[in-house]
């Protein structure tokens, strides 16, 4: 098995990183003179004029106690996408290097590989959107880097075994990335507790889910120290702003809401999974560990667009691979899943019924 400095890109093990004035400077200083900033105040209102923190070890500090692991294994970005994105652009050699994916699956390991010129390696899900597991090791050559699970996996919406990714961990000679952004709604064990045995896991999670922080932008990338110190290396040095730090830190002061938010969420997934069972045009309901559901119809694009007609907005997957005919429902609040489900009868009874 190869080491993070063998799997690096070797110019970015040699890379000096930008050295920001508060990266020089983390003290408590009385005066201010050396980062060019406003010293009056912000135009907008807010306290916006200083610089924030490139490191976040506030924020760091409160989630390492919350997660278990050390602040030194935490990135964050702006994003999840940030750290798919620095993942890529660290590893992986444009026009030489590739990564596997495992469609049916998030698009944006295919979107930032692509970006860089890296070559993506599909081996597609089982029908029942698991890993083939030997397939996946027998595609995988010198020049594959990275892994990417997505578990719960989007859009499919079922956990991936835990045997079956650990497998994977332990033949793919490479950083596999596990992507938990929809962990808080499963009953499965986040794989953080597997981080001190794999020196090249990295698992991914957001505030954008159950945290519900989306328009925040904030990421994580769980991994050994010296996968994270590379991240810390190529990041833009302040990726996080102070404001999205802020919120952060109240939100960690009050994890305890993301529990019984989850809950009421949960709820709401199994009554609407029972509702869509045996309506008019509705072939299958997929079983859900995360925060929608997967739905096989007959002529998904005709639903699609006439939903669209009522207003509703849901996810046409029926072009993505094993999602032939599929609609992706992201659970809604009570009344947004009534009005789904309504408009949805009203269609299927005028489209079916003979
Ligand atoms: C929503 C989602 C994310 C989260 O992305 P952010 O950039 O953190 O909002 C990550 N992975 C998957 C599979 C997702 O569906």
């Amino acid at each position: 098995m190869r080491n993070i400095n063998e799997l690096l890109r070797p110019h970015i093990k040699a890379l000096k990183p930008y050295s920001s004035a508060r990266d020089e400077f983390s003290g408590e200083a009385s005066v201010y003179l050396d980062a060019n900033e406003n010293p009056y105040g912000s135009i907008s209102g807010g306290n916006f004029n200083r610089y924030p923190d490139p490191l976040q070890k506030e924020v760091k500090k409160k989630l390492a106690e919350l997660k278990g692991v050390k602040p030194e294994q935490i990135f964050m970005g702006n994003g999840s996408d940030e750290g798919i994105d620095l993942l890529v652009r660290a590893f992986c050699t444009p026009s030489s290097d590739q990564i596997i994916i495992m469609p049916p699956t998030y698009g944006m390991y295919e979107v930032s590989a692509s970006i860089h010129d890296v070559k993506i390696v599909s081996v597609p899900l089982s029908q029942s959107f698991q890993p083939m597991v030997e397939d996946v090791l027998s595609k995988a050559n010198a020049q594959t880097k990275i892994l990417f699970i997505c578990s719960p996996n989007n859009p499919s919406g079922n956990d991936i075994e835990q045997e079956k990714i650990l497998t994977l961990i332990r033949g793919f000679d490479g950083i596999v990335v596990v992507d938990e952004a929809y962990i808080d709604f499963s009953k499965s064990d986040s794989f953080l507790k597997f981080l001190p045995e794999f020196p090249n896991l990295v698992v991914l999670q957001t505030f954008s889910k159950a945290w519900g922080m989306a328009a925040l932008r904030l990421g994580l990338a769980f991994a050994s120290e010296e996968i994270i110190s590379v991240l810390n290396k190529i990041k833009p040095p302040y990726n996080i702003n102070i404001y999205s730090q802020q919120m952060v830190l109240e939100a960690l002061n009050h994890a305890e809401r993301v529990q019984k938010l989850v809950l009421d969420l949960v709820n709401e997934r199994t009554k609407l999974s029972q509702q869509l069972q045996g309506m008019y045009g509705i072939e299958k309901v997929y079983p859900s560990d995360a925060n929608f559901i997967l739905v096989k119809m007959t002529n998904a694009s005709a639903i699609y667009k006439k939903l669209l007609n009522e207003g509703i907005v849901v996810r046409d997957r029926s072009k993505v691979i094993l999602c032939d005919d599929c609609l992706r429902i992201t659970v809604g609040a009570a009344e947004e899943n009534a009005k789904f489900v309504k408009a949805l009868k009203v269609i299927g009874e005028l489209e079916y019924r003979s």
